[in-house]
């Protein structure tokens, strides 16, 4: 019988064992494996939970095990020293009390989706996980974080299979009481309730859940009120689901109601407020204009509140693929915003400005959010150093005039916290272990995901259909001793998840290999609005369920943070190939890193800036280096084809032989013992040579190379650091130095250097030329008309280095020399700049100069998008003169 209604019954716990309780409500335990063992112990008997979850292990366990535990003098011990762990993390000074340069006293970080632990699953991938990373490593580091997302009512969808291999969907109903989670309450205790104005005259209210990071409070937004009709109460139904007023709905209360969650979470807990505002992708952008609308209350203009809000604002962008940024009909977004709908008082004209696409290319009937979060942060950044340099080139229509290099997007490489994904074994190996040591443990950990793919298989044919007695098969997939390939991510097209079935026979040859076989292990969730690639997971499926080759590919449904945990420390390899340069950073691999495992991936995001070849492979791209997505058909063919020709050439020829080479003459251990084998006729991985230590020596090192060069590189806290140094701490000092009086007179300097600039020309330019040798130095004099402004106002440069043979000035170490203004202007009102360029390369040397705006609130010179160069016509008078000098 269906129960027409739940409710949770909360465990009363015996006082001895309170402390169990805030345990349990502090996600802490996600990367504390101390706390996950003690609840293990709470309840060693009870159902597998999802992650250990110790909320589900307290609401299952029976009243009279915790009688028993309340008096386990063992238990109670432990509980108290596991106690006196979270409270240390909670209240000791971290790396973050101790650094300099005066760190902001908060910082808010907006994502539309936290991955902490699968027990609270409001994540849908990558994107997510990170969020959850950086929460945790902030809290490891004691940075003053506060995460701000919405909580889904059914998360993100459930994945299993049809019996003929399709993506089905379902999405679980998620209860918040029966999660780690606590309403937010006013001081009289009503729950906070945070308000929106929608179109028409309706109301979107939502209430506030919070979640405990750590120390990190994460603060989740919640529509489903009783007071909301059912419309407004479904906005936050759902993960990326509905169409594009429900998107945008679930923006605007990420974006606006997150930041009166965060006011009433600061006015009723007395944390102090953020000082600066961290958006993850553009999804939370409506944050800078509730923080415009807060001034504006205050009687602030528009301008000057966009000066306030963006000095202390950052913007990480997370994909090129356009599909990943949202853009909403400009009609639609007007209406959200003009005086009937949100934000009163804040000019509809001048919001939907903030997002237009005023670029070559650009479509004016959109409003594009990635566009406006730019536009409203100070600072903002990319995930590694080549998406560092693809954004750059992707956005670079908002600073037209400058070159790419000079776009002020810089580049925040990801990382994974390590304590969340490295296996408890692997953390706890000695450092000096010896190879049969490490080489058994790598063993072991594959052996427990050859356990796991088992359970999982058997349990996906139940669901499609089988009954127990077919299934007797599934006993042999996989063999502990083969070795193990792992490819599982989020399924978009440019992932491409069949690129390993370009070649069917050639994959089942290395599938069957009869010395040297390897086994796949995939799993991944297409959008439940992507049939394109439903019909790839179906592809991979229908291969995979074929008797010939099922013991060694399977496709495991339902990939989440759970199954990601066995999975990369249980394979040997970890295969990635995105279409270069479409995978912004990628973080699976580093996470496989983490645990030994090797990667072998295209030179994409994080594997484009820290393969080498001592820890991985490189799979040679056909990438042409430009945008991948104006490819055509017939060249995203012949790559596909020339890449998986290159992957199944590098399974074949380097990294099936690196694993089985067991050194020369002796005997290797037997593999395949005691699991028995599926299909007669399959023989046993046999090592091609006998000898030496049994051991694959060479691939030992590599795991090695891998835990020991490579695995420093990864961890969140290396990026949490980075972004506190880099962009939080210059935030903040833009903050504090943009009160409303310096705000209100930058504004007021923009808008007339803005209306002046198109008097700005540069007149002449000459040069004296001691000699053209390495030291030597050119002295250049250049004439400058500043029209109504005056030489404070600007910077006259030149830009000299290297050219190419375009006469490009090139090279990210080109010279930029400040020249110096006369004393006064000309009779004509034009001013002369001097200076020296010291010649100090060889080789063909070029220059030119440029006027910028300057002021020192800018945070660099292209903050502006304003530059005058020399006319065509100077120039080519000036190269004219050049030859005949
Ligand atoms: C790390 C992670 C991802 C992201 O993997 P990519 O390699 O960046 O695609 C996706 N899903 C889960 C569950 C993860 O843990």
């Amino acid at each position: 019988m269906k129960a027409i209604r739940r409710f949770s019954v909360r465990p009363v716990l015996p006082e001895p064992l309170r402390p169990l309780g805030d345990l349990a409500h502090n996600l802490r335990w996600s990367w504390h494996s101390e706390t996950r063992e003690l609840f293990r112990a709470v309840d060693p008997d009870g159902p597998r939970v999802s992650d250990g979850d110790p909320m589900r292990v307290l609401g299952t366990v029976s009243a009279r095990r915790l009688e028993e535990l309340a008096e386990d003098g063992d238990f109670l011990r432990r509980l108290a020293d596991v106690a006196d762990d979270l409270h240390a993390h909670l209240t000791e000074p971290r790396w973050y009390q101790r650094i300099e340069g005066e760190p902001p006293a908060a910082v808010a970080y907006f994502s539309p989706e936290f991955g902490i632990t699968a027990a609270l699953p409001q994540y849908s991938g990558g994107l997510g996980v990170l969020a959850g990373d950086h929460l945790k490593a902030a809290a490891d580091l004691g940075v003053p974080l506060i995460g701000v997302g919405l909580l889904y009512r059914h998360g993100y969808f459930r994945q299993s299979l049809s019996r003929d291999g399709w993506q089905l969907e379902h999405y679980p109903v998620l209860d918040p009481n029966e999660m780690p989670l606590e309403l937010l309450r006013e001081d009289g205790g009503a729950p906070v309730r945070v308000e929106l104005r929608l179109p028409g005259g309706r109301l979107l209210r939502a209430h506030v859940w919070q979640a405990r990071v750590g120390r990190v409070p994460l603060l989740l937004l919640d529509s489903h009120v009783e007071e909301n009709a059912p419309r407004e109460r479904d906005v936050t139904d759902r993960l990326y689901g509905g169409g594009s007023e429900h998107r945008l709905l679930q923006e605007m209360l990420l974006g606006i109601g997150g930041v009166r969650a965060l006011r009433a979470y600061c006015r009723v807990t007395g944390h102090p407020e953020p000082e600066v505002f961290h958006t993850n992708e553009g999804h939370a952008g409506f944050l800078g204009l509730e923080r415009v609308r807060e001034l504006g209350e205050r009687g602030v203009s528009f301008d000057t509140a966009v000066e306030t809000v963006r000095a202390g604002t950052v913007f990480t962008t997370h994909t090129p693929v356009p599909a990943g940024i949202d853009r909403f009909d400009r009609a639609l977004v007007a209406r959200h915003f003009d005086e009937d709908g949100e934000l009163p008082g804040v000019d509809v004209d001048r919001v939907l400005e903030l997002g237009a696409e005023t670029y070559p290319g650009g479509d004016d009937g959109v409003f594009n959010m990635a566009v406006m979060g730019l536009r409203l942060a100070q600072r903002a950044n990319g995930v590694s150093t080549l998406h560092g340099s693809v954004s750059r080139e992707m956005f670079a229509g908002l600073w037209p005039g400058f070159d790419v290099a000079e776009v002020p997007i810089t580049s925040i490489t990801n990382g994974v916290h390590a304590p969340t994904w490295t296996a408890d074994e692997v953390r706890e190996m000695r450092p000096d272990a010896g190879d049969a040591e490490l080489w058994e443990l790598r063993r072991t950990l594959r052996e427990r995901l050859v356990r796991e793919v088992r359970r999982r298989l058997y349990d996906s044919w139940r669901q499609r259909g089988a009954s127990s007695a077919e299934l007797g098969w599934i006993d042999g997939v996989l063999d502990p001793d083969v070795l193990t390939i792992g490819f599982a991510r989020r399924v978009p097209s440019y992932k491409r998840l069949t690129l390993m079935l370009r070649d069917r026979e050639r994959l089942t040859e290395l599938l069957l290999h009869p010395t040297r076989p390897v086994q796949l292990v995939v799993a991944g969730k297409a959008h439940p609005a992507d049939d394109g690639g439903k019909r790839l997971i179906q592809e991979l499926v229908r291969f995979a369920d074929d008797p010939r080759v099922r013991h060694r590919i399977v496709f495991l449904p339902d990939y989440g943070m759970a199954m990601a945990r066995t999975l990369y420390s249980g394979c040997d390899v970890w295969l990635n190939n995105p279409l270069r340069p479409l995978e912004a950073c990628g973080t699976s691999g580093m996470k496989a890193a983490l645990n030994g495992c090797l990667n072998l991936s295209v030179p994409d995001g994080w594997w484009d800036e820290w393969y080498e070849p001592d820890f991985g492979w490189a799979i040679p791209t056909a990438d042409g280096g430009g945008p991948a997505a104006e490819e055509s058909p017939e060249d995203r063919e012949r790559r596909d084809d020339m890449e998986a020709a290159a992957l199944y050439e590098l399974l074949h020829e380097h990294v099936a032989p690196c694993f089985y080479d067991r050194g020369v003459g002796s005997p290797t251990p037997e593999a395949g013992v005691g699991f028995p084998m599926p299909e007669a006729g399959v023989g046993f991985p046999m090592p091609e040579a006998r000898g030496g230590s049994g051991l694959p020596e060479r691939w030992i090192e590599m795991v090695r190379q891998t835990l020991g060069r490579l695995g420093p590189k990864v961890p969140a806290d290396r990026m949490v650091r980075e972004y506190v140094e880099r962009l939080y701490i210059p935030a903040a000092h833009a903050h504090r130095a943009m009160d409303v009086r310096t705000a209100e007179r930058l504004a007021g300097w923009k808008a007339r250097v803005r209306a002046a600039w198109p008097g700005v020309a540069i007149g002449h330019v000459e040069s004296v030329c001691e000699s053209v040798r390495l030291g030597g130095s050119l002295s250049l004099r250049v004439r400058v008309t500043l029209g109504d402004l005056e030489p404070r106002d600007v910077e006259v440069q030149v830009v000299a280095g290297r050219v190419d043979a375009s006469d490009s000035i090139t090279g990210e170490d080109a010279l930029r020399v400040p020249l110096k203004p006369s004393d006064g202007p000309e009779e004509d009102g034009s001013w002369l700049y001097e200076g020296p360029l010291a010649l100090d390369r060889t080789g063909p040397f070029g220059y030119t100069v440029r006027v910028l705006p300057s002021h020192p609130l800018l945070a660099g010179p292209a903050e502006m998008g304003l530059v005058a160069v020399p006319s065509d016509d100077l120039a080519a008078r000036e190269a004219a003169g050049v030859l005949m000098r």
